[in-house]
């Protein structure tokens, strides 16, 4: 079982976890499975990265929440949802992350290369108000997008969240 698997066998159990400090806080009205509890203690670390919210304000569990809904899951159905339908929650998780992770830079220098604006090689702004821009020289923009989006699937990752292997 892996520690994703584990928190959802926790929770089809009725156990509610949370975090004190340090310390992984489980809640629940009987005494859960022992299959449960092992891997909860066996995967303790990974399980209190997955329920501790991240800089942007959610927890791998949100994540997974939104991934699942995305693809199209439904709890009680059981069966899985096929590789392009994960492909497309996982896209979907990866703009979330970045619209949840909003770039910002000072106006006046490249978020790229770090140089200044040019007259011939004007700086343009990305992304919108309130959360700020980004300022990239047009040539700079394709190489720090796909560097911003590989944060993206690395962040994601760290929450349980990865893109399916096989595609579609
Ligand atoms: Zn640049």
């Amino acid at each position: 079982m892996s520690a994703v698997e584990t928190l959802k066998a926790a929770r089809a159990a009725g156990v509610h976890l949370g975090i004190d400090g340090d310390d992984l806080v489980l809640e629940a009205a009987s005494a859960p499975p022992a299959a449960v509890l092992g891997a909860l203690s066996r995967h303790k670390a990974e399980i209190m990265v997955l329920l501790r919210p991240a800089e942007d304000g959610w927890s791998g569990e949100d994540w997974q929440a939104y991934f699942d809904e995305r693809a199209g899951i439904v709890e009680f159905d059981g069966r899985s949802p096929c590789a392009q339908a994960e492909a497309q929650a996982f896209a979907c998780c990866v703009v979330e992350w970045l619209n949840r992770n909003p770039a910002r830079s000072p106006a006046g220098r490249c978020l790229g290369c770090g140089d200044r604006e040019h007259t011939h090689d004007p700086l343009l702004s990305y992304g919108a108000e309130p959360t700020g821009h980004a300022w990239l020289h047009s040539r700079c923009w394709p190489a720090w997008y796909d560097a911003w989006k590989a944060k993206a699937v690395s962040a994601l990752a760290v929450m349980g969240i990865s893109a399916p292997l096989h595609g579609g």
